[in-house]
């Protein structure tokens, strides 16, 4: 594609001032396809999700870096609450993984292909679970 075609527009007017916007005058600017556009919305939704699983596990670690006094008297309830706070760890781990090769499935280009049949995630799944890997059948299989 000629990046100069803009100029040469510009003295075949004559001088006139005559701009345009398009990189590419004459050929249509790429538009993004509907899907695109949706894998873009969510794209950011992973991130934004991302970034605040990252600050939650931040804040359990630093409530579990607080409860390692050996010194404290309430013991039994900061084990309890050690252990609901682990879990809570644990699976903000798992989603931060689930979602990290989210983004490299939408970096790819399989996002929305389940990762052990390929066939297509529903559209609604994929709005409910944005992050999943498999469609439903082998979510189903999976979970037996
Ligand atoms: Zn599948």
């Amino acid at each position: 594609m000629s990046k100069t075609h803009g100029c040469i527009c510009l003295n075949r007017n004559g001088g006139r001032r005559y701009r345009r916007r398009t990189a590419f005058p004459g050929s249509s600017r790429p538009q993004l396809s509907e899907k695109q556009m949706k894998t873009k919305e969510i794209k950011q939704d992973l991130e934004d999700r991302r970034r605040g699983i990252e600050r939650r596990l931040a804040a359990i670690e630093s409530d579990l870096g607080r409860q390692l006094d050996p010194d404290s008297a309430d013991r039994a309830i900061e084990t309890e609450n050690d252990e609901v706070l682990m879990g809570m760890e644990r699976s903000g781990r798992e989603e931060l993984k689930a979602i990290s090769s989210a983004l490299d499935r939408i970096e790819s280009g399989t996002y929305g292909r389940c990762v052990l049949c390929d066939a297509e995630i529903g559209e609604q799944r994929l709005e409910a679970l944005p992050f999943t890997p498999y469609c439903v059948e082998c979510a189903r299989g999976a979970a037996q």
